[in-house]
C-alpha cells in the first residue's frame, strides 16, 4: 500500500535562514488572511465561496504590486492558499467552523512547501529547502520513499522543526488471529484485555506538576504587566516565562507522542482486531484539570495513530460507540452493574457470577468482545 509517512526532525537554521523562515511564515499568513477576507466578503454577499483557481491567478497579480511577496518561496504561498480553500470547503461540508484570521500569536507558526524538481532533499546531514538552501538538521531517522512536502515550524519556545511527508510503500503485518480491547484512562495510559498494562511513565506526572507551577507564575507575571500598563509583547519577564512554559509543554507532548507510537505499533503487530472506546474529548480550554486535558489530547492522538496504522498494516480497528457500557458490564457473564458508573469504583464483584473485576481490565475485555462481535464473519477469528 502506498502511504504518506510523516517524519519530524529538529532544524537548526542559521541567522539568515531564521530570517527567511520568519518572512515566509509572515507572507504565508498575509496571503491566508488577504484571501480569507475576500472569501468572507464573497460568502456574505453571495452565500458562496471563491475557488482556489481564481485566487491563485489573483495571487500572481498581487505579487506584481507587493514585490516583497516575491522574496519568499512561492510554493509556500500557494499552499497557504490551498489550506484556506480546504478549510473553507470543510466549512461548507459542515465539518469545521469557518476559518479564522491567523495572527502572530497563534501557537503554531509554520509554512508548507511542496516537492518540485528536487527542491526538497536530504544532502548529507543537511536538508535542502527552497529559498533556505542547506539547513542543518537532527537526522534521527532515515526517510524512506519520495519526499512530497515539508512543513517548517517555529515553536513558541523558539525551536525549529520540519515535518517531512514521504510517499512510501508499506507491507501489511502478518496475521496473528488475535483480538484485543484497550481501555485508556488517567491511572494507566492503557490497559489491554490480555492483561498488559501501560502505566503513565512517572516523568509525565513530574512534568505536569512542573508545568502547572510555571503556568501559575506566568499568569502572575501577566497580571503584573497589565497592572503596570505594559504591553505583553514588551513585558520581558512575562515573555521569558512564556517560553519556559512552552518548552515544558513541548517536552511533554513529544514524550507522550513517542510513548503512544510504541504502544500502538506493538498492538497492531500483535493483533488483527483492536477494540477501542469512542472517547469523548472535551474542549481542552474548558478543562480545568490540566492532567486530564493533556491525557485527552494524547488519547485522541492514540486513536488516530491506531486508525492509520491499522489501515497501513492490514489490521482492523473497531471504534465502539460511546453508549456501550464497557465499564459496567461483567465481561464474564454480561450482567450490568450500574454502580460502576462512579469513577471511584476501581474494582468490583459481579453480583451474578461473583467474579472479581479490575475496572479497567474488565472494560478492555468488554471492548475486545464487542470488537469481535462486530467484526464477526469479516475476519478469521471466532
Ligand atoms: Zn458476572
Amino acid at each position: 500500500m502506498l502511504v504518506h509517512k510523516a517524519y519530524k526532525f529538529r532544524l537548526y537554521p542559521n541567522k539568515g535562514q531564521k530570517i527567511m523562515i520568519a518572512k515566509t511564515i509572515g507572507c504565508s499568513r498575509f496571503v491566508f488572511n488577504y484571501f480569507l477576507d475576500q472569501w468572507n466578503t464573497a460568502y456574505r454577499e453571495t452565500g458562496k465561496g471563491l475557488t482556489y483557481g481564481s485566487c491563485s491567478t489573483q495571487l500572481t497579480q498581487l505579487k506584481r504590486g507587493l514585490t516583497w511577496l516575491k522574496e519568499v518561496d512561492s510554493i509556500a504561498l500557494q499552499s497557504s492558499l490551498k489550506n484556506l480553500a480546504d478549510a473553507y470547503s470543510r466549512f461548507f461540508q459542515k465539518q469545521n467552523k469557518a476559518p479564522r484570521f491567523k495572527t502572530k500569536m497563534n501557537q503554531i507558526q509554520s509554512y508548507t512547501t511542496k516537492q518540485t524538481n528536487g527542491n526538497i532533499a536530504v544532502v548529507g546531514n543537511k536538508l535542502k529547502l527552497p529559498k533556505l538552501g542547506l539547513v542543518k538538521f537532527a537526522r534521527s531517522r532515515i526517510i524512506h520513499g519520495r519526499i512530497v512536502s515539508a512543513t517548517v515550524k517555529e515553536t513558541p519556545s523558539g525551536k525549529y522543526y520540519v515535518s517531512i511527508l514521504a510517499e512510501t510503500e508499506v507491507q501489511p503485518f502478518r496475521k496473528t488471529d488475535s483480538a484485543v480491547g484497550v481501555d485508556v484512562g488517567l491511572n494507566d495510559f492503557a490497559v489491554l484485555s490480555n492483561g498488559l498494562r501501560f502505566p503513565n511513565p512517572k516523568f509525565f506526572r513530574t512534568l505536569e506538576k512542573k508545568l502547572a507551577k510555571e503556568q501559575k507564575k506566568l499568569s502572575r507575571r501577566k497580571e503584573l504587566a497589565v497592572k503596570r500598563k505594559c504591553k505583553l509583547t514588551e513585558a520581558k519577564n512575562y515573555q521569558k516565562q512564556r517560553k519556559k512554559v512552552s518548552r515544558i509543554y513541548e517536552k511533554m507532548v513529544n514524550a507522550r507522542h513517542d510513548y503512544l507510537h510504541k504502544i500502538s505499533t506493538m498492538m497492531i503487530k500483535n493483533h488483527d482486531i483492536i477494540g477501542i472506546e469512542d472517547l469523548q474529548v472535551t474542549n481542552m480550554l474548558k478543562n480545568e484539570r490540566l492532567a486530564k486535558a493533556i491525557s485527552e489530547v494524547s488519547w485522541s492522538q492514540f486513536r488516530s495513530v491506531l486508525e492509520y496504522k491499522a489501515k497501513w498494516y492490514g489490521k482492523q480497528l473497531v471504534i465502539v460507540a460511546r453508549n456501550f457500557p464497557s465499564s459496567q458490564l461483567c465481561s464474564n457473564c454480561g450482567h450490568q452493574n450500574k454502580e460502576v458508573k462512579n469513577l471511584a469504583v476501581r474494582d468490583w464483584i459481579c453480583k451474578k457470577c461473583y467474579v472479581h473485576h479490575d475496572r479497567d481490565l474488565n472494560a478492555s475485555r468488554n471492548l475486545c468482545q464487542e470488537a469481535i462481535r462486530r467484526t464477526a464473519g469479516t475476519v478469521g477469528i471466532a
